[in-house]
């Protein structure tokens, strides 16, 4: 199936207006995306050298595995709009096994608690995403979910990924936007003027790119920022001229997390258990396990390894322990290659050893999330034309942060078309006035 075009009514614009968007994860990446092809000029500014944020796709070896989120759902209409626009539908990689994750238990200590697969993929997008942050998650799911019929709910519930890995969904992005996404781009400080008449054009962004600050760019008539609330809490920002304070935005906490990949022969792997993945409850701590768990990425997807190849993705450090999620290499080799001894019966050191380490992998808020909220709001509120999308606002999921970004372009549309209209009313205005000191008014 090919692309199609978004069917969906959108105001549609006089003139060709700016708009800035700041962060190339997959919030950013899918606003931008949808006010290119409603036809605004659109510059999305990303500080990595790669677009995709938290989602990052390695090939290699005859190996395809995934270092940030490894699976999404198609809960939300927005994502069910991008996969048919971009036409990706046909390139996703449904689950091979559907079965529950298993749970590890010791032989002689069985213990009760057991993590729901279903509850925590609807929630955050992944079984192993949901079992390090659903502690955490105050939010609940929201009632619409009821409205739609369960064979339609079923296939949205239904996790998937791309041929290729998650990345491929963002570089079907990156290759749409083309020359208007700028990597290298760090964001450095943002400013808002406003000189009476001119209700547009009020926004200019200055970024650093191989460490040479650049002048303000050509102005923005609107920005949205999908960067991590830690990053915007270093950019500087101007308003009419004087600096914004941005000390009301509230400190939040991060979960580094290292994701590490492992290969093992599978002659050498004497319990290779059938599903997709273990969960590994604190509790076992006490019988020695150190990691959060494990994907086993080569059971999802077996075309992702060569077929005598086991390839798994373990996690390490979270809340339970930060410390050890930057642990030298030596020190999560050994960690990991032990705990996969214990778990599935792996034998020797891997063939493969990879790892990556994400120092702020997942905002974690606890009951802090209202003054999160509340802060994105304050900014939206003094900032004209300013918007704030991305994991921080809505959902850490994939899916919610592709809403996240869809809705703040459908905003930028909307703030668009109502200044566009007030700025007619200025000129008209200031032509009237004008008309009245020649002659008589109008
Ligand atoms: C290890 C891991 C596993 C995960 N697993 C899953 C999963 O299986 N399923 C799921 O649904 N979700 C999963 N997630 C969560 C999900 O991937 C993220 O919440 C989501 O991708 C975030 O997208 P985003 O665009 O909001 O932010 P990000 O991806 O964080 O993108 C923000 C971007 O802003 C850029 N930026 C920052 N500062 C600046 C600046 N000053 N100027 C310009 N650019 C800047 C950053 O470089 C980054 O590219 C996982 C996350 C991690 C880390």
């Amino acid at each position: 199936m090919g692309k199609r075009t978004d069917d969906k009514k959108t105001p549609i614009l006089s003139s060709v207006k700016s708009v800035a968007v700041v962060g190339g994860g997959v919030s950013g990446l899918a606003a931008a995306y949808k006010l290119k092809s409603q036809g605004v000029s659109v510059t999305l500014f990303e500080a990595d050298e790669r677009a995709g944020g938290k989602l990052k796709s390695v090939s290699r070896d005859g190996l395809i595995w995934d270092e940030g989120a490894n699976t999404m759902t198609e809960r939300e209409a927005e994502v069910t709009n991008l996969l048919d626009i971009l036409g990706i539908r046909e390139k996703r990689q449904f689950l091979q096994i559907l079965l529950e994750p298993l749970r590890w238990r010791p032989p002689e200590n069985k213990s009760n608690s057991r993590v729901s697969d279903k509850n925590l993929t609807e929630r955050f997008g992944s079984i192993i995403l949901g079992a390090i942050c659903s502690k955490f998650s105050q939010r609940k799911d929201n009632n619409k979910e009821r409205k739609i019929s369960s064979a339609e709910r079923k296939k949205r519930r239904g996790s998937f990924s791309f041929y290729g890995g998650m990345q491929t969904l963002t570089d079907s992005l990156c290759n749409e936007l083309g020359d208007n996404l700028k990597l290298n781009s760090k964001v450095l400080s943002l400013s808002y003027n406003h000189d009476g008449n001119m209700l547009l054009d009020n926004w200019s962004v200055s970024y650093a790119t191989n460490r040479k600050e650049y002048s303000p760019k050509s102005s923005f008539d609107a920005v949205i920022m999908t960067a991590p609330l830690c990053n915007v809490k270093e950019m500087k920002i101007k308003k009419m001229g004087l600096p914004f304070d941005l000390g009301f935005l509230p400190e939040v906490n991060y979960v580094p997390l290292s994701v590490i990949i492992t290969t093992f022969k599978k002659e050498n792997v004497k319990k290779p258990l059938a599903g997709f993945g273990v969960l590994v409850p604190s509790k076992e701590q006490q019988n020695g396990l150190k990691t959060l768990g494990t994907l086993f990425s080569s059971m999802m997807f077996p075309e992702r390894a060569p077929s005598d190849v086991y390839l798994y993705t373990t996690f390490v450090g979270g809340s339970r322990d930060r410390s050890l999620a930057k642990a030298s290499v030596d020190e999560l080799k050994h960690v990991v290659t032990s705990d996969l001894r214990k778990l599935i019966g792996a034998e020797g050191e891997p063939a493969l050893f990879n790892c990556f380490y994400w120092s702020k992998a997942f905002p974690l808020y606890g009951r802090n999330y209202n003054s999160v909220l509340e802060a994105t709001k304050e900014m939206e509120g003094s900032l004209p034309g300013f918007f704030y999308a991305g994991n921080h606002r809505s959902g850490l999921s994939v899916g919610k942060a592709i809403a996240s970004g869809c809705k703040a372009a459908d905003l930028v549309m909307s703030y668009l078309n109502s200044s566009e209209i007030c700025s007619d009313l200025v000129d008209k205005m200031l032509t009237n006035w004008a008309a009245c000191l020649d002659g008589p008014c109008r």
